[in-house]
């Protein structure tokens, strides 16, 4: 690395590991070159709507099931998720379908549960700073998808990361899901530029979350390719088999007919890449 000084996140630096983090869920790997594809809806809202959405993203190619069980609403009165029942009926999705489970842990005391029932934990965006939380997720060996905080900047973020790996948890993925701006046409601003710089400034793969990043279902196809074409590890998706319907997120979240076509449009790009030269650029070599 050529950066004289010292950075303050030091795990998770590439001056402390200048290979990139492969991050390992059952059979799965992270961070491996090949695109990883979380996608399912924002909520887990009954038994049938989680089972029917495990099928559909596994038949269109999703490689984990995604779906959160206790929500995070800017509003009190909005669902705040089925809770336990939920966690139970992701574990009953990923029987039938063999897909790895993601979701949210929203407090310390509901850890022990819900890392009980699932494969991958979610930091979301608005608790990347609860460092209590942090440490706690830390002491796991579960894998953990660290959201970006909706008005980190990206060294706030990596030594987010950095409690996590520092109390014992190597096993961190971050997620690039907008940030706020003064842009008012879109949910978030979705920032990709943090892709390559985190690339250049950590070993730890990074998730490109466009549903949040954008809040317009029409505008995650684009977003999500762009993610993948800056060099994320893999994409966050919110697909729902009735976004009308859905009791939270419904304006993100792709109908599994769209993000089938999306998928087949992943498949191209990475075909594409793949048949590029990968040889050291001039820019590369800059450091
Ligand atoms: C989510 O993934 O549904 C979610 C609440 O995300 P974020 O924490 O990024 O807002
Ligand atoms: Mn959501």
């Amino acid at each position: 690395m050529s950066q004289a000084k010292t950075l303050p996140y030091r795990l998770a630096s590439r001056q402390s590991r200048v290979e990139s983090t492969v991050v390992r869920v059952g059979s799965h790997a992270i961070g491996d070159g090949e695109p990883t594809v979380i996608a399912g809806p924002c909520s887990v809202e009954s038994r049938e709507q989680i089972l029917e959405s495990a099928v559909q993203v596994q038949q269109a190619g999703a490689h984990m099931l995604r779906g959160g069980a206790f929500k995070p609403r800017s509003s009190p009165y909005a669902f705040q998720g089925l809770g336990e029942t939920g966690l139970r009926y992701l574990a009953e999705a990923r029987e039938q379908t063999g897909l790895p489970v993601v979701t949210e842990v929203m407090d310390i005391e509901h850890l022990p549960m819900v890392a009980h029932y699932v494969d991958v934990l979610q930091i979301g965006a608005r608790n990347m700073q609860n460092y209590p939380l942090l440490k706690a997720v830390g002491q796991t060996t579960k894998p953990v998808i660290l959201k970006r905080g909706l008005s980190a900047t990206i060294e706030e973020w990596l030594l987010a990361a950095e409690y996590i790996l520092s109390a014992g948890n190597p096993n961190v993925i971050l997620c690039e899901r907008g940030i706020r701006t003064f842009e008012t046409a879109t949910r978030n601003t979705l920032d990709l530029n943090a892709v390559p710089v985190v690339k250049h400034l950590s070993h730890l793969p990074i998730l490109v979350d466009p549903s949040h990043g954008t809040g317009v279902a029409r505008y995650v196809p684009a977003m999500s390719l762009a993610g993948l074409a800056a060099g994320a590890d893999g994409l966050l998706l919110e697909v729902h088999p009735n976004p009308e319907k859905a009791l939270s997120d419904g304006a993100q979240s792709l109908t599994p007919e769209e993000f089938r076509l999306l998928m087949r449009r992943v498949q191209t790009l990475m075909q594409a890449e793949s048949a590029a030269v990968f040889a050291p650029t001039p820019m590369a070599l800059r450091g």
